[in-house]
C-alpha cells in the first residue's frame, strides 16, 4: 500500500484512465480524476473514493475551473492520459485543418499546457509527470502507417515533452513518457494484444519504479526504454 500519496489523472472516464484510477486506488493513493462529462462517468463513480472533476482539455476555460479547484492540492503524480486516434482517413492529402487542429492539440499541445500549469504543484524530488505516448510516436518506428497522423500527433507530444523537461529550471521531478501496450480499449481495439489490468499494473509499477529518479525517460508498461 502506498498511503498519502496524490494522483491527478487526466481523462478517467473509460479506458487505461479509468484502470489507472482502479489500480491507484488500490494501492491506497488518493485519486483526483477528470471526465470531459460527469454524465458519462458511471464506472469511474463506482471507483470508492476518488474525487472527480471536470475537465475538456482543449479549452482553456474548462482549464482554469480545474486549476482554481485544486490551487492548494499538492500531487505526487499528474498523468495526462486523454487523447484521440484523429480522423479515420488518417491521410496527409485528405486531411482537413479543423481535423489537424483538434488531434494536435488534444494529443500534443493540450497536455503540455496542462503540465505547465500544475508543474509548480507537484512535488519537488519525488513528484512524477506522466504523458500517454506511444511506440508509435517514436519518428523510427515503420508500424501502423494507416495512424499516420495519431502517429506524428504522439511524435509532437514527445517533443514538446522535451521541450517542458528542459525548461524546468531547478524543479527536481521526473518526468515519464509512456507506451501502455498495444491495449483493448475503444481506441486499441478488441484484438489488441493485453487488457486494461495488465497494461495499467504495469505503467504503475513503473510510475513507483522511477519516483525520485529525475530526468525524462520514454519506457513502455514493462519498463522497457523505447528510442525516440
Ligand atoms: P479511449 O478508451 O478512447 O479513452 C480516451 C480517453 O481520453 C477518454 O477518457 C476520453 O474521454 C479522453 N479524452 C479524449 N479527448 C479528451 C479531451 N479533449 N479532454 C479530456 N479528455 C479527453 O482510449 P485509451 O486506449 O484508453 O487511450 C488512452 C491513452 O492511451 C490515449 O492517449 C492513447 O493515445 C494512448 N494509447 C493507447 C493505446 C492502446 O492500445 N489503447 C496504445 C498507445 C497509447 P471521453 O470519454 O469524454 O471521450
Amino acid at each position: 500500500m502506498t498511503a498519502n500519496k496524490t494522483a491527478l489523472i487526466i481523462g478517467a472516464s473509460r479506458g487505461l484512465g479509468l484502470g489507472l484510477v482502479q489500480r491507484l486506488t488500490e494501492q491506497g493513493w488518493n485519486v483526483i480524476a477528470t471526465v470531459r462529462d460527469q454524465h458519462k462517468a458511471d464506472d469511474l463513480k463506482k471507483v470508492p473514493g476518488v474525487r472527480i472533476e471536470t475537465l475538456d482539455i482543449d479549452e482553456q476555460s474548462s482549464l482554469e475551473v480545474l486549476a482554481l479547484n485544486l490551487k492548494d492540492q499538492v500531487l505526487d503524480l499528474l498523468f495526462v492520459n486523454a487523447g484521440i486516434m484523429g480522423p479515420s482517413h488518417q491521410s496527409a492529402s485528405k486531411a482537413t485543418a479543423a481535423e489537424l487542429g483538434q488531434l494536435f492539440m488534444t494529443n500534443a499541445i493540450a497536455p503540455i499546457r496542462l503540465a505547465e500549469r500544475f508543474v509548480g504543484q507537484v512535488r519537488a524530488h519525488t513528484g512524477t509527470i506522466a504523458f500517454m505516448s506511444s511506440v508509435l510516436g517514436s519518428v523510427a518506428c515503420p508500424d501502423a502507417p494507416e495512424m499516420a497522423l495519431y502517429k506524428a500527433s504522439k511524435a509532437a507530444l514527445n517533443s514538446m515533452t522535451n521541450t517542458f523537461v528542459t525548461q524546468l529550471g531547478d524543479h527536481n521531478i521526473t518526468v515519464l513518457s509512456m507506451h501502455p501496450g498495444w491495449v483493448r480499449t475503444a481506441m486499441g481495439g478488441e484484438g489488441a494484444d493485453i487488457d486494461v489490468k495488465t497494461s495499467t499494473t504495469g505503467l504503475i509499477e513503473q510510475l513507483n519504479a522511477y519516483a525520485g529518479k529525475g530526468g525524462h525517460h520514454f519506457i513502455n508498461y514493462r519498463g522497457e526504454t523505447i528510442p525516440w
